[in-house]
């Protein structure tokens, strides 16, 4: 039998490409100096797409995959690929949310808890000495008892929610559909933030949710609240988020996506009330092998004319 034609937008791990070399011819768009060029060459030949959801895959790119079965998306996010046009055109959408969720859900406790606890501050008031020249550290709040308002509970909001309950914390949410768990449910993100001391922000990025944090969330959350970005930076209006850390109508904000990334703006990572992590939450070595694999082990179901083992959606456009 004949081996598949694979484009490679983006290479997944070594390990994972590695696998993809021996099972598949294999077209290097990510190492081509026309894109266009060669998509308009290599395209035609091509029923697999290996990406991430960093890189563009337009309806236009698609013109020049016209026997394209299987996109494998080696990470959670996928709004820089045009789902809808491949619902459109038949063509399977992979990603690799079941690999990461319980490192991003880490994260996303590791940064209520240092916003919370004040852990960055702290950690200096110890190594510059401020501690033995200005005595104790300022009382601060319990978590256990809180309210941690989960703004999407997909996959990655339920490991959230799953770490922050043996914390004693009360949990509600949001999300475009009700789901039949405990938690209270909110409308919107307004109605979330003026309930919660703690916002947990990890919804899909994309136009749907652009700015979905806005000056009226903020201000709903409030002076002591804690705003936790893991999603995108482009779900928070960073310029409301800047000014309502500054003049004290938020508490605090622990953050591990930008609107400018890997360049986050100084006025945002200069304010003392931030804790930030470098859009790191899924970086370690466990999680991006796992996450590499999944797109090794949903193009062989495919190829095998097995089920996906972790569609978005299959290629009826349903998740199967
Ligand atoms: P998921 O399983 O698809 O869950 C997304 C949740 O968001 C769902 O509950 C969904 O509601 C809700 N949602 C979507 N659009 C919404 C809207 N307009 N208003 C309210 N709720 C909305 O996705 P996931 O795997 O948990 O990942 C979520 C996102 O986290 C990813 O898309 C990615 O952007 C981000 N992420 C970040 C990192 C990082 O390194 N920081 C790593 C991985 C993922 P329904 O269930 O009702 O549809």
């Amino acid at each position: 039998m004949s081996r598949p034609d694979v484009m490679i937008f983006v290479p997944p791990r070594d390990k994972a490409m590695a696998q993809l070399e021996a099972a598949y011819t294999l077209h290097r768009l990510d190492q081509a100096d026309d894109r266009a060029a060669f998509l308009q060459e290599h395209g035609p030949r091509c029923t697999g797409v290996v990406t991430n959801g960093h890189a563009a895959l337009t309806r236009a790119d698609l013109e020049h995959l016209p026997n394209l079965e299987i996109v494998a998306c080696s990470s959670a996010g996928f709004e820089s690929i045009d789902d809808a046009a491949l619902r459109d055109r038949g063509i399977a959408l992979t990603n690799s949310s079941d690999a990461l969720c319980d490192d991003v859900a880490d994260v996303a406790l590791l940064l209520t808890l240092a916003c919370r606890r004040q852990l960055v501050p702290a950690h200096a008031y110890v190594k510059t000495g401020d501690w033995g020249r200005d005595g104790m550290f300022p009382l601060l709040s319990s978590i256990k008892g809180k309210k941690a308002g989960i703004l999407g509970l997909g996959t990655i909001g339920q490991a959230i929610a799953d770490r922050l309950e043996p914390l004693k914390v009360e949990l509600g949410y949001t999300a475009r559909s009700v789901k039949p768990v405990a938690y209270q449910y909110f409308e919107n993100a307004t109605a979330l933030a003026a309930w919660s001391d703690i916002l947990i922000v990890v919804v899909p990025g994309g136009p749907e949710t652009e700015g979905m944090i806005n000056a009226s969330v903020l201000n709903a959350l409030g002076p002591t609240g804690t705003l936790i970005n893991v999603a995108r930076g482009s779900v928070v209006d960073e310029a409301a988020l800047i000014a309502a850390l500054s003049d004290g109508r938020l508490g605090s904000a622990g953050l591990d996506v930008y609107m400018n990334e890997p360049n986050p703006d100084p006025a945002l990572t200069g304010l003392p009330n931030v804790t930030l992590y470098p859009h790191h939450a899924s970086g370690t070595v466990e999680t991006r092998d796992a996450m590499a694999q999944t797109v090794v082990d949903n193009l062989a179901a495919h190829y095998a004319g097995n089920p996906l083992v972790t569609p978005v959606f299959g290629r009826s456009g349903r998740a199967s």
